[in-house]
Parts: C-alpha cells; sequence; structure tokens
C-alpha cells in the first residue's frame, strides 16, 4: 500500500472519511485514525500496528457537542475535569454510548475520550465526518511516535496516509482518569498531573493492580511499552558506574563518564518532550544500553517515571 504524506487536513480528512487510517499530530504523541463508523479501518488499525485485539483504542473529538456520540453518561466528576481540561492531554473514561462499535473498546461497556488541543488536530478532526479512534501511531510495544518522520519509520506501507504536522510538545501519552463509577480513577499518568488532577476531584485514587488476579482496569497497561531495542538501566547522579561501548544518556543531572551519546535536559517538560524521540534516535545509533534519571514522584515526574519503568520492563 502507498502511504501519502501531506500537510492538508482536507485531503487527510477525504482519506478518513473514505474509510482510510490516517496519522496525525496532538500535543501528546501522533494518533492513529479511523473514523468509528469504519469497522474495516478500526480493524487495520489494529493490523498496522500490531496491537492484541484487547487494549482498546481511545476516541477523539473536537468539540463538546461530539461527546454525546461518544459516551452514554457523563457523571458530576468527569463534568469538573472537562471544564477545566478539556480541549488538552487528558483522557476520560466514561460509559460509552451504544453506537460506538465493540471492536474499539474491546468489548468494555466503558470508553476513553479525548479533545486534543493542537490546532492541527483539532482543524483535521472537525473535517472528519464521525469521532475518530485512535490509538498511539507507532508499531505496539515501540516508543510512541512524537514527529510524522517516526510515524513514516513505522508504519510506511501499512496505513494510507500521514498528516504532517509539528513534533508533538508535550511527548508523553495523555493522563487517563476513569470517571465512569462512584470514585474518579488515575490510570495513567501524564501532562495532567496528579496534583492538578487533586486540586479539582481531592477523593481521585491512584489505580494500582496490587493482586495478580485482578483484571487490569485498563487493558493496555497489561503490555510491554514504549521499549526501544536497547536496554534501559537506571542511573543515579555521581553514581559510579563502569560504562560499556555504545552507551547513552538521558536525565536532568551530568552523564556519567564515558557514554558516547548524552542529552541533558533542562527541566520535566523537556525530558518528557525528548525521551521518545531520543530512545528512536540511540537505536538508530544502534547504541547498547540507555541509562536514564529517574525523576521523583511528583508532578510531571510521575509520568516520566512511569514510561521508563515500563520501557525498562520493570512496571
Ligand atoms: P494508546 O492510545 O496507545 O496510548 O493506548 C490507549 C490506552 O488507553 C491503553 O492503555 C488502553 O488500555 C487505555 N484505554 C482506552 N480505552 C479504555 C477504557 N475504556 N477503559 C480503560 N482504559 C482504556
Ligand atoms: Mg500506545
Amino acid at each position: 500500500m502507498q502511504t501519502a504524506l501531506t500537510d492538508s487536513t482536507e485531503i487527510a480528512a477525504d482519506f478518513l472519511n473514505s474509510g482510510g487510517v490516517v496519522a496525525f499530530p496532538t500535543e501528546t504523541v501522533y494518533g492513529l485514525g479511523a473514523g468509528i463508523c469504519h469497522p474495516e479501518a478500526i480493524s487495520k488499525v489494529f493490523r498496522a500496528k500490531g496491537r492484541p485485539g484487547d487494549n482498546p483504542l481511545i476516541v477523539h473529538i473536537y468539540c463538546l457537542e461530539q461527546l454525546a456520540d461518544v459516551a452514554a453518561e457523563i457523571n458530576s466528576d468527569a463534568r469538573l475535569l472537562i471544564e477545566r481540561f478539556f480541549p488538552g492531554p487528558l483522557t476520560l473514561v466514561l460509559k460509552k454510548n451504544p453506537c460506538v462499535p465493540d471492536s474499539v473498546t474491546a468489548g468494555l461497556e466503558t470508553v476513553g475520550v479525548r479533545c486534543p488541543a493542537n490546532p492541527v488536530a483539532q482543524e483535521f478532526l472537525s473535517r472528519c465526518s464521525c469521532p475518530v479512534a485512535a490509538p498511539s501511531a507507532n508499531l505496539s510495544g515501540l516508543p510512541s511516535a512524537t514527529s510524522w518522520e517516526s510515524v513514516y519509520e513505522d508504519l510506511n506501507g501499512k496505513i494510507d496516509c500521514v498528516l504532517r504536522g509539528k513534533p508533538s510538545t508535550i511527548g508523553l501519552e495523555s493522563t487517563i482518569v476513569e470517571c465512569s463509577g462512584s470514585v474518579p480513577i488515575l490510570l495513567r499518568a501524564g501532562a495532567i498531573t496528579l496534583e492538578q488532577l487533586q486540586a479539582v476531584l481531592p477523593e481521585i485514587r491512584v489505580n494500582a493492580v496490587t493482586d495478580e488476579r485482578e483484571a487490569p482496569k485498563s487493558p493496555g497497561l497489561k503490555y510491554p511499552h514504549y521499549a526501544p531495542k536497547a536496554s534501559i538501566l537506571f542511573y543515579n547522579a555521581n553514581e559510579t558506574v563502569a560504562i560499556g561501548p555504545s552507551s547513552a544518556y538521558i536525565g536532568l543531572s551530568d552523564p556519567p563518564e564515558g557514554v558516547s551519546l548524552f542529552r541533558i535536559c533542562l527541566n520535566l517538560e523537556e525530558f518528557g518532550r525528548e525521551l521518545f524521540r531520543f530512545f528512536r534516535y540511540c537505536d538508530a545509533q544502534c547504541i547498547k544500553v540507555i541509562y536514564c534519571e529517574l525523576p521523583a514522584d511528583t508532578g510531571l515526574g510521575r509520568a516520566i517515571r512511569d514510561r521508563l519503568l515500563r520501557a525498562s520492563g520493570r512496571h
């Protein structure tokens, strides 16, 4: 299959509206979209990514009026979060509207909904004739794509079109909050931090699967994620480590001595934005080990820690 590259939201939306699969930019990471009214296109998203069928997709809308097409019930917690954080890097899990196909929600009674703030995403979604189901636009298990070039690298020949935009400004997937039960639950950390959520909903809980037999609340959390080919090791500033050849480092502190490649980030925002791009760059340079500094578990540090722990296979 030929994968078209375009800068035009109109051309990209034409592909989607005729049953195609289209990658598009958002502020978190690039998404791989299919109209929820095109079941064949939804299956193609799973095939192109190699994504397990029991890992549901997030549905993307461009305005609040579209919410009713996706969700059956919006409780008072969800309303508060929508007021404060939509549009933006927040996904809400809500009771689903029956017209959302089971293939999108992996048979769950709930649906993840997000309204991205990126203006190109907004324009593209507004031209699509139905809400757009979209996981991250990368091969399953690999680091998410934060630029159109990374999307193309993973999915050229497997999807219909890539809408080229700027690199994602956040670079980490959306925060996910379940709002379909009596207590809101943070399922995945992201750029909307736990502290920001607590300011709106003080009773919010953090999802912690302590019992192996307990089904994870968010099916995707059980799969390996974000992993570069290189191994991930953790590094504390000022620790002495014996660095082998082809090693790299990313973090806020100075790198360990002897790494062949490093990225010192000025702050957590830059760390989050650069992380997946750096992983992919390291793979292209045949780096064998990436030393990563683990930020503290607060603010944006929580999301970066989560991605690093998962990428290292320790989550
Ligand atoms: P991705 O789009 O690749 O960032 O993955 C989407 C994430 O959202 C996965 O971890 C899914 O498990 C999660 N997700 C999507 N829909 C739901 C839902 N209805 N309930 C819980 N988690 C969901
Ligand atoms: Mg993903």
